[in-house]
């Protein structure tokens, strides 16, 4: 093993997910001592570049973790002069056999293995697929790409793209990105439920009233909508973030933790879901706002989005899935952008205790009285669980208090983003995290009709202003289903 190596090929590497996070994720499993003795990291694009402007690109971003800063400098030197960058188009073979002569130079002989990150927008990934592969895949090893979303904008277009991919590649060097699966407390969903015994036998319609999976982010568009407005906030988040979370949250315990086995699990939650109906789901945009003499931009005033653009920027849905362990909870999935705040966050509400003896500690709103675990997992990653206490003191007066998790406080190391994980995943050919094609379309399966329906109904989003908590429709929705929406609480 000591003597193969391992080629990174991030095309696209000119682009802004190259720079910002790519490379710096690169640098940091070097830094780590994950990358394999032998390695070489190719940036490959249109633009005219040469190594010494490649690598000047690229230590722009570079970074070190704050317990690793004394050698920083150094290790960042050794790992740029193992990156180089060749200059081609993404439809010429030509162009990547000529790369494929630069890699054998660095391979000097040895088994090479070989990675394409394909970080370019999405109406070239087939053409670049196709000349890597007929002109750059390893003669020795093995060959991978990373596919990086959307991966297509319904059920038709994915099928269409997947056939595509699989003209040049077997399903087993296809390595579909969701980089929310390669985030702490995502990954963290398995370990709390299945090594923890006050967890899992909870873990059901009995015991759980609903499930909530929330978004939200404090910014918009702000000049970048172009490639949003074709795609809106439940193709960009719900689709994919938002129900991978699901379904790893949902499954039944899989036979092992082989990815194949993981990834039946969740294709079985997948398609056990109830078809989205539209009266399940709010749509919204956020329109300009002014608060404290600042004014904020609506989502139409962003130059690269048409001015009658009604492409949602907010989306609430009541999600069901039917089988014996969920049956009658509802899932309700929140995203949006321009908020109040930016986090992401899973809430589990809990249902009643029956017969419970101190109801009447708690007034009117026993709702308030249940326990709720909250995984919060970004920023400030957290799980905490509300608990009812007595309020020390001779009376009998009951709070809500948090068993608290905080990360930050627990563990001092500071925690990896979820591209060095994904990366160290694919270099070791690890596919737990990465998105399998039945997975793929059985998510598309479930909001394609529902998207259909929202674009030929020509479905006015409900407007709501920059910065708010978005719109009041989503409250309805969840009141529906006796629901209330957890993130608008006192929590701390
Ligand atoms: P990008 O900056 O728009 O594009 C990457 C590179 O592709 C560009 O530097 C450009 O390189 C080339 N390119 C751009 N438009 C092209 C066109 N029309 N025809 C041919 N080449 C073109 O994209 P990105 O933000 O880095 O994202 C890369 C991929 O990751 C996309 O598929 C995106 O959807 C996905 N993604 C991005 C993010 C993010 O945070 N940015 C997050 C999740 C997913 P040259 O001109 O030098 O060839």
């Amino acid at each position: 093993e000591n003597e193969s190596t391992v080629s990174i090929t991030v095309v696209g590497a000119s682009g802004d997910l190259a720079k910002k996070k790519i490379f710096p994720a690169l640098f940091a499993l070097y830094y780590e001592g994950f990358l394999p003795k032998h390695f070489t990291v190719y940036g490959y694009a249109r633009s005219k570049m040469t190594d010494a402007e490649l690598r000047n690109m690229v230590s722009k971003t570079l970074t070190c973790r704050i317990d690793k800063r004394e050698n920083c400098g150094e290790k960042m030197e050794e790992f740029l002069k193992r990156c180089f960058y060749h200059s081609g188009q993404y439809d010429t073979q030509e162009n990547f056999a000529d790369l494929d002569k630069k890699l054998k130079e660095r391979e000097a002989g040895r088994a090479s293995n070989r990675l394409f990150y394909l970080s370019i927008p999405p109406n070239i990934f087939i053409d670049a697929v196709r000349c890597a592969s007929l002109s750059a895949s390893s003669g020795n090893g093995w060959t991978r790409v990373i596919v990086e979303k959307p991966f297509g904008r319904d059920s038709e277009s994915s099928a269409a793209l997947t056939k595509a991919l699989k003209q040049y590649l077997g399903e087993h060097q296809i390595f579909r990105i969701d980089h929310y699966l390669g985030k702490e407390l995502v990954e963290n969903l398995s370990v709390l439920r299945f090594s923890n015994l006050i967890f899992e036998p909870l873990w059901s319609r009995q015991y759980i009233r609903n499930v909530q999976l929330i978004f939200s982010e404090d910014f918009g568009t702000e000049g970048r909508g172009g490639y949003f407005d074709n795609y809106g906030i439940i193709r960009d988040i719900m689709q994919n973030h938002l129900l991978q979370i699901l379904a790893l949250f949902a499954m039944e315990t899989p036979v092992s933790l082989d990815a194949e086995d993981i990834r039946n699990e969740k294709v079985k939650v997948l398609r056990s879901m109830r078809p989205l109906q539209l009266e399940d789901v709010v749509v919204g945009q956020y329109k300009s706002h002014t608060k404290g003499g600042i004014s904020y931009p609506a989502y139409t005033d962003d130059k690269t989005v048409p001015k009658d653009s009604l492409t949602p920027t907010f989306a609430a849905a009541a999600l069901f899935i039917d089988n014996a362990r969920w049956d009658g909870v509802p899932f309700l999935m929140k995203a949006g952008k321009a908020l109040h705040n930016k986090s992401a966050e899973i809430r589990v509400q809990f249902r009643h205790v029956p017969g419970n003896l101190y109801n009447r500690n708690f007034g009117t709103d026993l709702d308030r009285a249940t326990n709720e675990l909250v995984i919060r997992v970004q920023p400030d990653e957290a799980i905490y669980l509300k608990i009812n206490n007595k309020v020390p003191g001779l009376g009998m007066r009951l709070d809500r208090s948090n068993l608290n998790l905080h990360y930050a406080a627990r563990y001092s190391k500071e925690i990896p983003d979820a591209y060095e994980r994904l990366l160290l995943d694919a270099i070791e050919g690890e596919r737990r995290l990465f998105i399998r094609s039945d997975e793929l379309d059985a998510a598309w399966a479930l909001f394609t009709p529902l998207l259909k329906e929202l674009e030929e109904k020509k479905i006015i989003p409900e407007y709501y202003p920059y910065g708010s908590r978005g719109p009041v429709g989503a409250h309805y929705l969840a009141a529906r289903y006796k629901v209330r929406w957890g993130d608008v609480g006192v929590d701390q």
